[in-house]
Protein backbone atom coordinates (compact mmCIF):
# COMPACT_ATOMS: atom_id res chain seq x y z
CA UNK A 1 0.00 0.00 0.00
CA UNK A 2 0.94 3.17 -0.55
CA UNK A 3 -0.57 6.70 0.32
CA UNK A 4 0.34 10.00 -0.02
CA UNK A 5 -1.17 12.29 2.30
CA UNK A 6 1.27 15.13 2.46
CA UNK A 7 0.56 17.51 0.08
CA UNK A 8 1.61 20.53 2.13
CA UNK A 9 5.07 19.64 1.66
CA UNK A 10 4.98 19.08 -2.02
CA UNK A 11 2.76 17.18 -4.91
CA UNK A 12 2.80 15.25 -7.55
CA UNK A 13 4.38 16.87 -10.86
CA UNK A 14 1.18 16.60 -13.18
CA UNK A 15 2.12 14.47 -16.29
CA UNK A 16 0.76 17.01 -18.35
CA UNK A 17 3.68 19.64 -17.35
CA UNK A 18 6.00 16.95 -17.50
CA UNK A 19 5.41 16.61 -20.95
CA UNK A 20 5.08 20.28 -21.77
CA UNK A 21 8.72 20.67 -19.79
CA UNK A 22 10.93 17.89 -22.41
CA UNK A 23 11.14 19.95 -25.52
CA UNK A 24 12.93 22.48 -23.91
CA UNK A 25 15.35 20.16 -21.88
CA UNK A 26 16.46 17.79 -25.25
CA UNK A 27 15.70 19.88 -28.69
CA UNK A 28 14.96 23.15 -27.43
CA UNK A 29 17.74 24.34 -25.04
CA UNK A 30 19.31 27.10 -26.47
CA UNK A 31 19.77 30.04 -23.61
CA UNK A 32 16.52 32.63 -23.94
CA UNK A 33 19.00 35.46 -23.58
CA UNK A 34 20.96 35.02 -26.42
CA UNK A 35 20.06 36.62 -29.81
CA UNK A 36 20.60 33.97 -32.66
CA UNK A 37 17.08 32.16 -33.92
CA UNK A 38 17.80 28.87 -32.03
CA UNK A 39 16.95 30.91 -28.82
CA UNK A 40 13.38 32.72 -30.85
CA UNK A 41 11.04 29.75 -29.34
CA UNK A 42 12.55 29.56 -26.07
CA UNK A 43 12.20 32.84 -25.77
CA UNK A 44 8.37 33.15 -26.64
CA UNK A 45 7.77 30.01 -24.28
CA UNK A 46 8.87 32.10 -21.27
CA UNK A 47 7.06 35.37 -22.07
CA UNK A 48 4.23 32.94 -23.22
CA UNK A 49 4.42 30.75 -20.06
CA UNK A 50 5.19 34.53 -17.67
CA UNK A 51 1.57 35.73 -19.32
CA UNK A 52 -0.13 32.69 -18.43
CA UNK A 53 0.92 32.95 -14.65
CA UNK A 54 0.40 36.74 -14.65
CA UNK A 55 -3.38 35.72 -15.72
CA UNK A 56 -3.84 32.93 -13.18
CA UNK A 57 -3.53 35.54 -10.25
CA UNK A 58 -4.84 38.55 -12.05
CA UNK A 59 -1.58 40.17 -12.24
CA UNK A 60 0.58 41.96 -15.35
CA UNK A 61 3.01 39.66 -17.14
CA UNK A 62 5.87 41.91 -16.25
CA UNK A 63 4.92 41.99 -12.67
CA UNK A 64 5.98 38.34 -12.18
CA UNK A 65 9.37 37.16 -11.37
CA UNK A 66 10.97 33.54 -11.65
CA UNK A 67 12.52 32.46 -9.13
CA UNK A 68 13.81 29.10 -7.23
CA UNK A 69 10.74 28.47 -5.14
CA UNK A 70 9.44 29.87 -2.13
CA UNK A 71 12.43 29.76 -0.19
CA UNK A 72 13.94 32.47 -2.53
CA UNK A 73 10.77 34.65 -3.38
CA UNK A 74 10.09 35.25 0.42
CA UNK A 75 14.07 35.87 1.18
CA UNK A 76 14.36 38.57 -1.50
CA UNK A 77 10.63 40.42 -0.64
CA UNK A 78 11.88 40.51 2.94
CA UNK A 79 15.92 41.38 2.45
CA UNK A 80 16.03 43.28 -0.89
CA UNK A 81 12.76 45.66 1.21
CA UNK A 82 14.91 45.79 4.65
CA UNK A 83 18.76 46.15 3.06
CA UNK A 84 17.19 49.03 0.78
CA UNK A 85 17.07 51.01 4.24
CA UNK A 86 19.53 49.92 6.02
CA UNK A 87 21.04 52.84 7.40
CA UNK A 88 17.42 53.67 9.18
CA UNK A 89 17.31 51.05 10.86
CA UNK A 90 14.29 49.10 9.48
CA UNK A 91 11.43 47.62 11.35
CA UNK A 92 9.52 44.37 10.11
CA UNK A 93 6.57 43.17 11.14
CA UNK A 94 5.53 39.20 10.83
CA UNK A 95 3.49 37.17 12.35
CA UNK A 96 4.25 34.23 14.81
CA UNK A 97 3.21 31.30 12.26
CA UNK A 98 5.05 32.10 9.27
CA UNK A 99 7.64 29.50 7.50
CA UNK A 100 11.08 29.55 8.19
CA UNK A 101 12.03 30.72 4.64
CA UNK A 102 10.35 34.53 6.45
CA UNK A 103 11.26 34.11 10.01
CA UNK A 104 14.58 33.26 9.15
CA UNK A 105 14.81 35.85 6.41
CA UNK A 106 13.64 38.25 9.37
CA UNK A 107 15.99 36.79 11.53
CA UNK A 108 18.90 37.59 9.15
CA UNK A 109 17.79 41.15 9.03
CA UNK A 110 17.71 41.66 12.75
CA UNK A 111 21.60 40.40 12.96
CA UNK A 112 22.31 43.44 10.46
CA UNK A 113 21.06 45.84 12.67
CA UNK A 114 17.07 45.60 11.78
CA UNK A 115 14.35 45.32 14.21
CA UNK A 116 11.79 42.74 13.54
CA UNK A 117 8.18 42.86 15.24
CA UNK A 118 6.17 39.34 15.74
CA UNK A 119 2.61 39.67 15.73
CA UNK A 120 0.75 36.91 17.95
CA UNK A 121 -2.52 34.66 16.51
CA UNK A 122 -5.36 33.52 18.39
CA UNK A 123 -5.87 30.10 19.33
CA UNK A 124 -7.10 29.51 15.66
CA UNK A 125 -3.65 30.92 13.76
CA UNK A 126 -5.49 33.99 12.93
CA UNK A 127 -3.88 37.79 13.24
CA UNK A 128 -5.40 40.00 14.38
CA UNK A 129 -5.75 43.13 12.18
CA UNK A 130 -5.52 45.61 15.13
CA UNK A 131 -2.21 44.48 16.40
CA UNK A 132 -1.07 45.29 13.45
CA UNK A 133 -2.21 48.43 13.06
CA UNK A 134 -0.70 49.06 16.92
CA UNK A 135 2.51 47.85 15.99
CA UNK A 136 3.25 49.85 12.76
CA UNK A 137 5.24 53.11 13.21
CA UNK A 138 7.60 55.04 11.59
CA UNK A 139 10.31 52.47 10.83
CA UNK A 140 8.16 49.74 9.57
CA UNK A 141 9.06 49.55 5.92
CA UNK A 142 7.85 45.75 5.19
CA UNK A 143 5.12 43.90 6.82
CA UNK A 144 5.08 39.95 5.53
CA UNK A 145 1.99 38.28 6.43
CA UNK A 146 1.41 34.56 4.67
CA UNK A 147 -2.08 33.83 3.16
CA UNK A 148 -2.77 30.44 4.28
CA UNK A 149 -0.64 28.70 6.93
CA UNK A 150 1.12 24.97 5.60
CA UNK A 151 0.96 23.14 9.52
CA UNK A 152 -2.77 24.46 10.32
CA UNK A 153 -4.02 26.15 7.16
CA UNK A 154 -5.37 28.83 8.91
CA UNK A 155 -5.86 31.57 5.79
CA UNK A 156 -5.68 34.79 6.87
CA UNK A 157 -7.48 38.13 6.62
CA UNK A 158 -4.71 39.42 3.79
CA UNK A 159 -6.63 42.42 2.27
CA UNK A 160 -7.52 43.73 5.71
CA UNK A 161 -3.84 43.34 6.47
CA UNK A 162 -2.80 45.24 3.60
CA UNK A 163 -5.12 48.10 3.54
CA UNK A 164 -3.29 48.80 7.07
CA UNK A 165 0.07 48.69 5.63
CA UNK A 166 -0.92 50.80 2.80
CA UNK A 167 -2.83 53.33 5.13
CA UNK A 168 0.69 53.67 6.71
CA UNK A 169 2.48 53.97 3.49
CA UNK A 170 4.16 50.41 4.07
CA UNK A 171 4.91 47.79 1.67
CA UNK A 172 3.22 44.35 1.85
CA UNK A 173 4.23 40.79 1.60
CA UNK A 174 2.41 37.39 1.39
CA UNK A 175 4.01 34.19 1.32
CA UNK A 176 0.81 32.66 -0.72
CA UNK A 177 2.66 29.68 -1.56
CA UNK A 178 0.19 26.91 -0.07
CA UNK A 179 -2.42 28.54 -1.72
CA UNK A 180 -1.90 29.32 -5.40
CA UNK A 181 -3.75 26.88 -7.12
CA UNK A 182 -5.47 25.76 -4.16
CA UNK A 183 -7.28 28.62 -3.76
CA UNK A 184 -8.83 32.04 -5.74
CA UNK A 185 -5.51 33.63 -5.57
CA UNK A 186 -5.88 37.87 -7.04
CA UNK A 187 -3.70 40.11 -5.99
CA UNK A 188 -5.62 43.02 -7.19
CA UNK A 189 -8.20 41.91 -4.31
CA UNK A 190 -6.01 41.04 -1.67
CA UNK A 191 -4.50 44.21 -2.46
CA UNK A 192 -0.37 42.47 -1.44
CA UNK A 193 2.60 44.44 -3.36
CA UNK A 194 4.84 41.45 -3.01
CA UNK A 195 3.23 37.57 -3.07
CA UNK A 196 5.82 34.29 -3.60
CA UNK A 197 4.43 31.41 -5.06
CA UNK A 198 6.19 27.73 -5.79
CA UNK A 199 5.64 25.52 -8.45
CA UNK A 200 6.02 21.68 -6.48
CA UNK A 201 2.73 23.16 -4.00
CA UNK A 202 0.43 22.69 -7.52
CA UNK A 203 1.65 19.92 -9.24
CA UNK A 204 4.75 21.56 -11.12
CA UNK A 205 8.26 20.61 -10.60
CA UNK A 206 10.16 21.17 -7.85
CA UNK A 207 13.12 24.18 -7.46
CA UNK A 208 11.20 26.49 -9.53
CA UNK A 209 8.79 29.44 -8.52
CA UNK A 210 7.86 33.06 -8.81
CA UNK A 211 7.86 36.14 -7.19
CA UNK A 212 4.73 38.99 -7.34
CA UNK A 213 5.60 42.25 -7.53
CA UNK A 214 3.17 45.11 -8.13
CA UNK A 215 4.19 47.68 -10.96
CA UNK A 216 6.57 50.47 -10.04
CA UNK A 217 7.57 49.52 -6.52
CA UNK A 218 11.04 49.17 -6.34
CA UNK A 219 12.59 46.32 -5.34
CA UNK A 220 16.47 46.01 -5.12
CA UNK A 221 17.96 42.22 -7.11
CA UNK A 222 18.44 40.03 -4.60
CA UNK A 223 20.50 37.56 -7.18
CA UNK A 224 23.06 39.81 -8.45
CA UNK A 225 24.33 38.53 -12.49
CA UNK A 226 23.14 39.46 -15.51
CA UNK A 227 20.04 41.11 -17.26
CA UNK A 228 17.86 38.10 -16.67
CA UNK A 229 13.78 38.90 -15.48
CA UNK A 230 14.42 42.41 -16.08
CA UNK A 231 17.31 42.91 -14.64
CA UNK A 232 16.07 42.13 -11.02
CA UNK A 233 16.90 38.23 -10.82
CA UNK A 234 20.06 37.16 -12.47
CA UNK A 235 20.67 33.25 -13.75
CA UNK A 236 19.98 31.59 -17.00
CA UNK A 237 16.26 31.38 -17.34
CA UNK A 238 14.98 27.75 -16.15
CA UNK A 239 12.83 27.46 -19.41
CA UNK A 240 11.52 23.40 -19.11
CA UNK A 241 10.64 24.58 -15.36
CA UNK A 242 8.89 27.58 -15.58
CA UNK A 243 7.10 25.66 -18.58
CA UNK A 244 5.85 23.08 -16.64
CA UNK A 245 4.87 25.73 -13.36
CA UNK A 246 2.79 27.64 -15.93
CA UNK A 247 1.04 24.30 -17.49
CA UNK A 248 0.42 22.84 -13.79
CA UNK A 249 -0.81 25.95 -12.53
CA UNK A 250 -3.16 27.20 -15.96
CA UNK A 251 -4.29 23.39 -14.91
CA UNK A 252 -4.87 23.64 -11.34
CA UNK A 253 -6.54 27.09 -11.84
CA UNK A 254 -8.96 25.81 -14.72
CA UNK A 255 -9.87 22.83 -12.39
CA UNK A 256 -10.19 24.65 -9.11
CA UNK A 257 -13.61 24.44 -7.87
CA UNK A 258 -13.74 20.56 -8.97
CA UNK A 259 -10.41 20.08 -6.75
CA UNK A 260 -11.75 22.21 -4.09
CA UNK A 261 -15.04 20.16 -4.13
CA UNK A 262 -13.48 16.73 -3.93
CA UNK A 263 -11.04 17.92 -1.11
CA UNK A 264 -13.15 19.38 0.90
CA UNK A 265 -15.28 16.44 0.41
CA UNK A 266 -12.94 14.23 1.36
CA UNK A 267 -11.79 16.29 4.53
CA UNK A 268 -15.32 16.14 5.58
CA UNK A 269 -15.78 12.38 5.05
CA UNK A 270 -12.19 11.90 6.83
CA UNK A 271 -13.46 13.61 9.74
CA UNK A 272 -16.79 11.76 10.25
CA UNK A 273 -14.84 8.76 9.95
CA UNK A 274 -12.92 9.73 12.95
CA UNK A 275 -16.34 10.04 14.90
CA UNK A 276 -17.62 7.06 13.58
CA UNK A 277 -14.70 4.94 14.62
CA UNK A 278 -14.08 6.67 17.93
CA UNK A 279 -11.41 8.28 17.81
CA UNK A 280 -10.83 11.18 20.16
CA UNK A 281 -9.09 13.94 18.51
CA UNK A 282 -9.00 17.74 18.08
CA UNK A 283 -8.53 19.20 15.03
CA UNK A 284 -6.53 22.68 15.34
CA UNK A 285 -6.61 25.35 12.89
CA UNK A 286 -10.20 27.58 11.91
CA UNK A 287 -12.88 27.10 10.02
CA UNK A 288 -11.57 29.77 7.75
CA UNK A 289 -9.00 27.05 6.34
CA UNK A 290 -6.96 25.31 3.20
CA UNK A 291 -9.18 22.29 2.29
CA UNK A 292 -7.70 18.87 2.65
CA UNK A 293 -5.24 20.66 5.22
CA UNK A 294 -6.01 18.62 8.81
CA UNK A 295 -4.48 19.28 11.58
CA UNK A 296 -5.39 17.02 14.26
CA UNK A 297 -3.77 16.04 17.99
CA UNK A 298 -4.82 12.95 20.06
CA UNK A 299 -4.41 13.45 23.79
CA UNK A 300 -1.82 10.88 25.69
CA UNK A 301 -0.10 9.72 21.80
CA UNK A 302 3.12 10.72 20.45
CA UNK A 303 2.72 12.32 16.65
CA UNK A 304 6.32 10.88 15.89
CA UNK A 305 5.11 7.55 17.20
CA UNK A 306 1.62 7.73 14.47
CA UNK A 307 4.15 8.84 11.87
CA UNK A 308 6.27 6.13 12.06
CA UNK A 309 3.45 3.58 12.32
CA UNK A 310 1.62 5.23 9.44
CA UNK A 311 4.81 5.49 7.25
CA UNK A 312 5.16 1.80 8.41
CA UNK A 313 1.97 0.64 6.87
CA UNK A 314 2.44 3.01 3.46
CA UNK A 315 1.18 6.23 4.27
CA UNK A 316 2.89 9.08 4.42
CA UNK A 317 1.87 12.10 6.30
CA UNK A 318 3.43 14.99 9.11
CA UNK A 319 3.56 16.14 12.73
CA UNK A 320 3.41 18.54 14.38
CA UNK A 321 6.77 18.14 15.83
CA UNK A 322 10.25 17.81 14.68
CA UNK A 323 12.89 15.39 15.67
CA UNK A 324 16.11 16.03 16.45
CA UNK A 325 18.58 13.03 17.70
CA UNK A 326 18.19 14.58 21.59
CA UNK A 327 14.77 15.99 21.73
CA UNK A 328 11.00 16.54 20.02
CA UNK A 329 10.85 20.29 19.16
CA UNK A 330 7.65 21.33 19.19
CA UNK A 331 6.40 23.13 15.96
CA UNK A 332 6.54 27.32 16.43
CA UNK A 333 3.11 27.10 14.64
CA UNK A 334 1.78 24.63 17.36
CA UNK A 335 3.10 26.83 20.08
CA UNK A 336 1.66 30.52 18.09
CA UNK A 337 -1.13 28.52 18.90
CA UNK A 338 -1.19 27.96 22.37
CA UNK A 339 -1.25 24.72 22.27
CA UNK A 340 -0.02 22.78 25.19
CA UNK A 341 3.71 21.12 25.03
CA UNK A 342 1.75 17.37 25.39
CA UNK A 343 -0.86 18.32 22.64
CA UNK A 344 0.98 19.66 20.55
CA UNK A 345 3.52 16.70 20.82
CA UNK A 346 0.54 14.74 19.78
CA UNK A 347 -0.47 16.22 16.44
CA UNK A 348 -0.44 15.42 13.12
CA UNK A 349 -0.95 16.65 9.76
CA UNK A 350 -2.55 15.03 6.78
CA UNK A 351 -2.39 17.09 3.66
CA UNK A 352 -5.28 15.00 1.01
CA UNK A 353 -4.71 16.68 -2.58
CA UNK A 354 -6.77 16.19 -5.46
CA UNK A 355 -5.40 12.57 -6.33
CA UNK A 356 -6.46 11.31 -2.49
CA UNK A 357 -9.38 9.41 -2.95
CA UNK A 358 -12.53 8.07 -0.33
CA UNK A 359 -10.09 4.69 -0.06
CA UNK A 360 -7.17 6.77 0.76
CA UNK A 361 -8.92 8.40 3.47
CA UNK A 362 -10.89 4.71 4.96
CA UNK A 363 -7.18 3.26 5.06
CA UNK A 364 -5.41 6.16 6.78
CA UNK A 365 -8.17 6.49 9.22
CA UNK A 366 -8.30 2.36 9.90
CA UNK A 367 -4.36 2.84 9.99
CA UNK A 368 -5.24 5.63 12.74
CA UNK A 369 -7.29 3.22 14.67
CA UNK A 370 -4.59 0.60 14.72
CA UNK A 371 -2.43 3.27 16.77
CA UNK A 372 -5.54 3.74 19.41
CA UNK A 373 -5.74 -0.50 19.95
CA UNK A 374 -2.51 -1.37 19.82
N1 LIG B 1 6.34 29.12 2.44
C1 LIG B 1 5.46 28.18 2.81
C2 LIG B 1 4.19 28.58 3.47
C3 LIG B 1 5.73 26.82 2.56
O1 LIG B 1 4.84 25.90 2.94
C4 LIG B 1 6.94 26.48 1.93
C5 LIG B 1 7.28 25.07 1.70
O2 LIG B 1 6.96 24.19 2.47
C6 LIG B 1 7.82 27.51 1.55
C7 LIG B 1 7.50 28.81 1.83
C8 LIG B 1 9.12 27.20 0.86
O3 LIG B 1 8.88 26.91 -0.50
P1 LIG B 1 9.96 26.10 -1.37
O4 LIG B 1 9.88 24.68 -0.93
O5 LIG B 1 9.50 26.28 -2.78
O6 LIG B 1 11.27 26.73 -1.14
Amino acid sequence: MKIYADNAATTKLDAEAFEAMKPWLLDEYANASQSYSFSRKPKVALNQARELIAACINAESQEIFFTSGGTESDNWAIKSSALANLNERPNIITSAIEHKAVLNSCAAMKNLGCSVTILPVDNFGTVNPADLQEKIFLQTKIISVMLANNEVGTIQPIKTLADIAHASGKIFHTDAVQAVGHIPVDVKLLGADMLSASAHKFNGPKGIGFLYVRDGLKLLPYIDGGGQEFSRRAGTENIASIVGMAVALKKNIDALDKNREHVKNLEQLFMRELERNHIPHTRNGSEHSLPGLISLSFDGLDGEAIFHRLDLMGISISTGSACDSKKIQVSHVLKALHLSESRAKGTIRISLGKDNTSEDVHAIVAALKKCFRD
